[in-house]
């Protein structure tokens, strides 16, 4: 399952897949190279007890 990473400047989200295509770790969009990391929304099951 790829991460998701979040750009902290303009807060797009993009996949490690065009994190790869740049040299370092940058936003795509912008060129802003704090990214975030975030976790791709599961679909949880959760049971109620
Ligand atoms: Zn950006």
């Amino acid at each position: 399952m790829p991460d998701i990473y979040r750009c902290g400047k303009c807060w797009r989200t993009f996949d490690d897949e065009k994190l790869r295509v740049l040299p370092g770790v940058r936003c795509p969009y912008c060129g802003y190279n704090i990214i975030y990391m975030v976790r791709k929304p599961t679909i949880k099951v959760v049971k109620a007890i």
